[in-house]
């Protein structure tokens, strides 16, 4: 494996694989450019290197050549952000892409169209439901080989592969896994890879102490296999949101009609928390209502309560932390060198139910302030961390997603994996 610090760009024609998926509007514009921002160093690095560009990425979910998802619709922004000309390859092993990387000369930068308008990609065959399972035997068998012309096709545009798609990493794709292979020796992490994976290490593995993971969002049960993964790393549990309600009825709380799940699994973990020295913290209150149906729906003008968490009334939910609890928490988050964030502790997407995860947010940017190491990731908190304007006041924030999740899991990453060969 090579390091993006020291490789030598020079003459060299790099592909890199990107996460571009970005969102965009009806008439096709990028309405959220971090993604493509968050590329620039690994860009600036291979540019300033003497080295051209091979850009590949997928957006969205195509099962075929699809216009929406086109990737010319996300150069104007592009060049606006790398203040240069993109050349672009309507069919990313087409005739053309080939020709053009031949043409490619230092600081050039070759788009390739959307990756996933080949099955090939992801080597899933497309086929329709009423496929008999001989025929996606064979599709699957027929696309195996395909696949691998694919990827031996991507590879012959280039001199060296750099992966700096940390969001799509925990997928075992030609383009963030397989292609690898093709690069024995000129193989590498770009930035953002670096960046995701040094932050998840350092938390995982040389945490300072107290160590405090704060976990929430809706469901315990997607969930487990993290929780059960901390157990082992920190020392301070705080179970906030939907998920903590299966705590609280597993301690015999009266939970009204708030979302749970399995009992058992809660109890199971309660008792391993004791069991591994590691200090649980439920929410004590929560800001309750009976009119849920109506904040589901996006609606947060509707009559709320402050409610102890055991004692919730019978046709109320509760919908967020209340401020007894942040109070709680407080002394935890503010004593801990080291802060794991995942998941909102209330319906922070409704301002009525935001204010929690508000606090939780704050108190992680204090503790920061005061020299802890905080890691926020996974999906909502980040959107969360975004929502309120603080995502430069914590130490990282992955854009990880599923891969983030994975990668706490303990799982090896297959685009990690790849490169690490
Ligand atoms: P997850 O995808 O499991 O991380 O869950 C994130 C979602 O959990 C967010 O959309 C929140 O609105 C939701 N959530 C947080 N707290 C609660 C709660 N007390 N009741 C229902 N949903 C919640």
């Amino acid at each position: 494996m090579q390091y993006i610090d020291n490789y030598d760009f020079r003459g060299k024609r790099a592909i890199v694989r990107f996460d571009f998926n970005v969102p965009l509007n009806e008439n096709f514009e990028v309405t959220d450019d971090t993604r493509i921002r968050a590329a620039i160093p690994t860009i600036q690095k291979i540019f300033d290197g003497g080295g051209a560009i091979i850009a590949m990425t997928h957006l969205g979910r195509p099962k075929g050549v699809t216009e929406k998802y086109s990737l010319k619709h996300i150069i104007p922004t592009l060049e606006k952000l790398i203040g240069k000309k993109v050349i672009f390859a309507p069919d990313c092993v087409g005739d053309d892409a080939g020709e053009l990387s031949k043409k490619l000369k230092p600081g050039d930068f070759l788009l390739l169209e959307n990756l996933r308008f080949h099955a090939e990609e992801e080597g899933k065959p497309r086929l329709d439901e009423s496929a008999t399972a001989e025929e996606k035997d064979a599709a699957k068998k027929e696309l195996k080989i395909k696949q691998k012309e694919f990827v031996n096709k991507l590879a012959g545009l280039a001199d060296c592969y750099v992966n700096d798609a940390f969001g799509t990493a925990h997928r075992a794709h030609a383009s963030t896994a397989l292609i690898a292979a093709n690069f024995p020796n000129d193989k590498m992490f770009g930035y953002i890879m670096n960046g995701e994976l040094k932050a998840v290490d350092k938390v995982l593995n040389a945490p300072k102490r107290p160590f405090t993971a704060i976990l929430g969002g809706s469901k315990v049960s997607t969930k487990i296999t993290i929780i059960k993964r901390l157990l082992d790393k920190v020392d301070n549990l705080i179970l906030g949101g939907g998920m903590s309600f299966t705590f609280i009825k597993a301690l015999g709380g009266k939970i009204g009609l708030s979302i749970s799940e399995d009992v058992e699994l809660a109890k199971d973990i309660l008792g391993e928390a004791e069991s591994k020295n590691v200090k649980i913290y439920l929410p004590v209150d929560v800001i309750t209502t009976t009119q849920f149906d109506e904040v589901f729906k996006g609606n947060g003008n509707v009559e709320t309560k402050i409610s102890d968490i055991r004692n919730i009334a019978d046709d109320a939910q509760g919908l967020d932390a209340g401020p007894k609890s942040v109070e709680a928490w407080k002394a935890v988050l503010l004593e801990s060198k080291t802060i794991l964030w995942n998941g909102p502790v209330g319906v922070f997407e409704v301002d009525t139910f935001a204010g929690g995860t508000l606090h939780v947010a704050e108190l992680v940017v204090d503790a920061t302030a005061k020299g802890a190491y905080s890691l926020v990731g996974g999906g909502d908190s980040v959107a969360a961390i975004n929502k309120f304007n603080m995502a430069d006041k914590v130490s990282y924030v992955s854009t990880g997603g599923g891969a983030l999740l994975e990668y706490m899991e303990g799982i090896d990453l297959p685009g990690v994996k790849a490169v690490k060969e």
